[in-house]
């Protein structure tokens, strides 16, 4: 799918940055700690050559650093042909303040490389992975203490593997080895849920968002997230697993897909696994049975619906469509989807934007979670899980005890007991640990929208909170 972007559109960075000091113009920090803050510290690129099909090919990556405040610093790796200097650096930028806005430990950054994963068979872009990391390991621009990269789009957990792989070679000795990179399969260091973590955290957030009806009415809906209509840009990992979610689990009702070759509409609802599976087996949606396909399908994000999903490229939602965007609540599933120039004139609409740092930050979030259990060398519950069964037993032949008193007539209901029993496990573990977060951060979030009369928006309020914890700790390292 083609988005026009208008001449006069600033480039994503500039954008992060115009939002950035519409944020900081509103708080009291000093010009110089205002400006360490924006800039990027460093962004290293990389050209390498690689032999494949006889010949060498020579591949571009980037590995930018935006702040170094926390260590390590933290962000995905995208393979795409769009990847360039300013939109790793915009992304690295965004880094930054999603992992201060949810709490994980991590400066920001981010990595890319210039490739069409498509064009190469999977050996070559084993071959193409590691020859990368190789290059990023040496300048410790991959290390646990250092710089941990995780997936990004198209990238998943099998590149990940390989640049874990890669790591340990090159560092033999390096007990914490598997801590270099976060999204790896479970079957090498990685954490369950990890893969769906960004889907089931925009689901979290939109919940919290549901938990507040003025905050529902500021954006002209009302009721629950239950039968809400909503429309989905990209169903990759991220759109997927949302759509999935909030249809399964929330009875939200999802009415639109947009994808590379148009886009699905059913007012209906559309089935996201059959979509899902449609596009697995013919690489696009065109043909799908049960749904109206359009050709144009970036029209379809002007349609009427509550709730719009971006989940797919940066600036979709620019100055070339914003005043014709009919949603009244858009969530940032993807990074920057909407330009700083659209999101002024959505504002000035009265629409609600749940922003990118806080509606995607699910995937750092369990990231950190992985990070964490690397270094720890233990998979979470695994002390504690049977012991808290043990200790629920006790309560259970208690109430088991008293309910064969006749005399007292009490029942213990059905099901109870299996459900009380069960300790839980690491997914349950890591979906309470993403909910506790992001219910926290919007709750932040959520105080500053409120209490400033000089902020209206939710991403003002989180770019306040966030950077406020990022120059904390450049005070507190005596900067
Ligand atoms: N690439 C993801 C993001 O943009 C995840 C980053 C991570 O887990 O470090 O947030």
């Amino acid at each position: 799918m083609t988005v026009q972007q208008p001449i006069q559109e600033p480039s994503f960075r500039e954008s992060v940055d115009l939002m950035f000091n519409r944020a900081v113009a509103l708080m009291d920090l000093s010009p110089g700690l205002e400006e360490k803050i924006r800039v990027c510290n460093a962004t290293y690129t990389v050209r390498f050559g690689v032999r494949l099909r006889g010949a060498i090919h020579t591949f571009t990556g980037y590995r930018s650093v935006h702040s170094e405040h926390m260590e390590p610093v933290k962000g995905g790796i995208r393979y795409a042909m769009a990847v360039n200097q300013d939109e790793v650096e915009a992304l690295a930028a965004l880094m930054t303040y999603k992992c201060a806005l949810v709490d994980a430990p991590f400066g920001g950054s981010k990595g890319g490389l210039r490739i069409n994963p498509a064009d190469w068979e999977e050996h070559e872009l084993e071959l193409i992975t590691r020859r990368f990391a190789y290059e990023l390991i040496k300048r410790d621009l991959i290390n646990p203490a250092q710089n941990v990269p995780a997936p990004d789009m198209g990238t998943g957990e099998r590149e990940m593997a390989w640049i874990a792989d890669q790591y340990k070679r090159m560092n033999t000795t390096d007990i914490n080895g598997a801590a270099c990179v976060t999204g790896k399969p479970t079957n090498a260091g990685g954490i369950a849920g990890r893969v769906e973590a960004t889907g089931r955290g925009v689901q979290y957030a939109l919940r919290e968002f549901f938990r507040y009806p003025e905050d529902v009415a500021k954006a002209h809906l009302s009721g629950k997230l239950e039968g809400k209509h909503i429309i989905v840009q990209g169903l990759g990992n991220v759109g997927y697993h949302a759509a999935k979610f909030l249809c399964e689990e929330d009875g939200a009702k999802i009415i639109g897909i947009i994808e590379r070759d148009g886009a699905l509409y059913n007012e209906n609802g559309l089935d996201v696994e059959a979509v899902r599976a449609w596009i697995v087996k013919h690489g696009g949606v065109t043909g799908y049975p049960d749904a109206e396909h359009r050709v144009a399908g970036a029209e379809l994000l002007e349609a009427e619906c509550d709730i719009l999903i971006p989940a797919a490229l940066e600036g979709v939602i620019n100055l070339g469509n914003a005043d014709r965007i009919k949603a009244p609540l858009i969530i940032e599933a993807a990074n920057g989807p909407v330009t700083a120039g659209a999101d002024a004139i959505l504002r000035e609409k009265g629409c609600v934007i749940i922003p990118d740092m806080y509606a995607n930050a699910g995937g750092v979030t369990v990231s950190y979670f992985e990070w964490v259990k690397n270094l720890s060398h233990i998979r979470f519950g695994r002390m504690q899980r049977r012991q808290e069964e043990s200790r629920h037993q006790l309560v259970v032949d208690e109430l088991e005890r008293l309910s064969a008193d006749k005399h007292l007539g009490w029942t213990i209901s059905p099901g109870f007991k299996e459900k009380y029993l069960r300790g839980a496990d690491e997914i349950e573990l890591v979906r309470s640990g993403l909910d506790d977060t992001m219910r926290a951060a919007y709750q932040a979030m959520r105080a500053v929208w409120y209490e400033r009369d000089d902020v209206d928006d939710l991403r003002t309020a989180a770019y306040l909170v966030s950077i406020r914890k990022v120059a904390d700790s450049y005070r507190a390292k005596g900067l």
